[in-house]
């Protein structure tokens, strides 16, 4: 009990900086200084006021200085993370491989969120991603190294040509290279078998969510909805069910 509220605030405090770096990787800024702002009146957020989830709901949600709202997604991504950080120490243990699953689950809750209001997934994330993820794979977390080798080149790959024979048939372009970058990142570090389950996952999900959003906002909602957020939850559920699902794939129970 002790150690999994460790685990939630310990969640909660990395998950206030990933708001940082949702804001700020896009905008091109450092994302260790300044200290954080109101976006409304820009006084510096006191140290008292930038305590995560708390700090929302003792000041209502409510800038301090301007009265300004605070957007409701900062206690969000705070929660979000602190509530993975939590289920992967559940799973996972007080253990090395915890804190790559963190940070991996980290860099995918950054991603989501960016993609959300920008439609683009940052090569300052997915270019170092791929490589520093690939090793720790191998050296670490112990997948076999042809296993993650073969998952980067057909995450890659896979995604670059179905985008390729897309454009070919509409002449319009579809699947961002953002989307490609991400999902060899995630197929270098989770190993080609876990594409299997991810691909089907975000496909599936992103399918309901599209014709859902069509059917309410009755029209074409094709560039509107970004893959990365359905290809990050896919690989974050994947940390989880991934293995069961692979092994009724192969062996059947
Ligand atoms: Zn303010």
């Amino acid at each position: 009990m002790f150690l999994n509220s460790f685990a939630f605030i310990f969640g909660a405090v990395v998950g206030s900086f990933l708001n940082v770096c949702i804001f700020r990787i896009p905008a091109k800024t450092s994302i260790i200084k300044p200290l954080s702002q109101c976006p409304h009146c820009h006084h510096p957020v006191r140290f008292y006021d930038n305590i995560p989830l708390i700090s929302y709901i003792v000041l209502r949600g409510k800038c301090r200085d301007c009265e300004g709202k605070i957007s409701w997604r900062y206690p969000l991504v705070e929660l979000v993370t602190a509530i993975l950080s939590v289920l992967l120490f559940l799973r996972f243990g007080f253990t090395i491989n915890f804190l790559i699953y963190f940070i991996f689950t980290a860099v995918l809750i950054v991603i989501t969120f960016i993609d959300i209001d920008h439609q683009i997934i940052p090569d300052v994330l997915t270019l170092p991603g791929i490589p520093i993820f690939f090793l720790l794979a191998i050296f670490v977390v112990k997948v076999p190294w042809s296993e993650a080798l073969i998952g980067l080149l057909i995450g890659g790959g896979m995604l670059f040509t179905i985008a390729y024979i897309y454009q070919l048939i509409t002449k319009r372009e579809g699947m961002g290279g953002g989307d490609i970058k991400l999902l060899a990142m995630i197929g270098g570090f989770l190993g080609w078998k876990s594409l299997i389950f991810i691909l089907l996952v975000s496909s599936f999900s992103g399918a309901i969510v599209g014709i859902a959003a069509m059917v309410i906002q009755k029209k074409d909602m094709k560039y509107a909805i970004p893959f990365g957020p359905f290809l990050s939850a896919a690989a974050v559920a994947c940390l989880f069910w991934g293995d069961a699902f692979i092994r009724i794939l192969i062996l059947g129970y």
